[in-house]
């Protein structure tokens, strides 16, 4: 009932129910950071349940919601943690399964940190895809963005923006100083599942052959090559080729869908980042749930009202 109460007289085109996947699958791999092996296996979940990670590995099996309350801020990745159910670098997969409508699932993972993969959301939305999807018997909840919001400075923001026909849109501007060999460029996706699939989900992470150095002389992701993500040096990517030619604005995109998913509801509107990285995305996400639950409070009010008032 409060569900129907939240879109009561929206007319936007993508109002749909309540979605899992029909069967389990698996993506396995490293982590970036740790190399360690890790296998997450999504399953899926009833009505109500969201996205939960739990830790496999753990004598506890611990869970934690993949919500912006659960999110720490760490360097160059998004983290959550709910007591010891620690996990790094959720955003690959959280990208996927918001982009391709998974809003209940159990995400069961051998490791703190996820698989990096080829640095994007590829396998992560192919074995998600081919799962199949189950439609549940409620509608979806949606935070329809009403005003203008933005988080930031003037070098480097996050805004929020009404849609113009109930669309879900997100951009990225990609702007370097000049010393950095990565072009300024912008992409932008009005997102769907078919959308995310062709244009977003294999764009790469990527560094610049200064921070590898500097990542690989720390010690830290030894076991990373120049093809397990771009290493982007003056003339290009280092042993390796962009798929796209603003590959990069789209990874960060791609960041941007998974790290505002964790608002966890449905984001009507329009979002732009200008050179945003995790932290702001995840400011950001908190506006968005901070928004979501005041709107669910109000309807309530009203709702109560009305009631009163009958
Ligand atoms: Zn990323």
């Amino acid at each position: 009932m409060l569900e129907l109460l939240l879109q009561g007289g929206r007319s936007v085109k993508n109002s749909r129910n309540e979605h899992t996947i029909a069967v389990s699958c698996e993506v396995s791999g490293r982590g970036y950071w740790s190399g360690k092996e890790v296998r997450v296996i999504v399953h899926p979940a009833a009505l109500g349940t969201g996205v939960r990670l739990i830790r496999s590995d753990l004598p506890a099996i611990p869970v934690c919601e993949a919500l912006v309350s659960r999110r720490y801020d760490a360097s160059l990745r998004t983290n959550l943690a709910n007591g010891e159910a620690k996990f790094q670098m959720v955003e690959h997969l959280m990208a996927a399964l918001y982009a391709l409508e998974i809003d209940n699932c159990i995400c069961e993972i051998n490791a703190e940190e996820l698989p990096s993969l080829d640095g994007s959301s590829f396998e992560f939305a192919e074995q998600l895809g081919a799962a199949g999807l189950i439609v549940q018997a409620a509608p979806r909840k949606q935070l329809v963005i009403r005003d203008r919001y933005r988080i930031g400075t003037k070098d480097g923001w996050v805004e929020a923006v009404p849609s113009h026909a109930g669309e879900s849109y997100f951009e990225y501007q990609l702007s370097f100083d000049d010393q950095t060999p990565i072009a300024p460029q912008a992409f932008g996706v009005e997102l769907s599942p078919d959308r995310f699939i062709r244009e977003v989900a294999s764009a790469r992470t990527f560094v610049t052959r200064a921070q590898a150095d500097e990542i690989r002389g720390a010690g830290l992701a030894s076991h990373v090559t120049n093809q397990d993500l771009l290493v982007i040096g003056p003339d290009g990517p280092v042993e390796n080729e962009y798929r796209f030619r603003n590959e990069c604005a789209r990874h960060k995109t791609l960041d941007l869908i998974g790290d505002l998913s964790l608002a966890g509801v449905d984001l009507i509107g329009r979002f732009t980042s200008f050179r945003g990285g995790h932290n702001l995305n995840g400011q950001m996400a908190s506006q968005l749930a901070e928004l979501a639950a005041q709107e669910k409070h109000d309807t309530q009010s009203a709702f109560v009202k009305q009631r009163k008032a009958a």
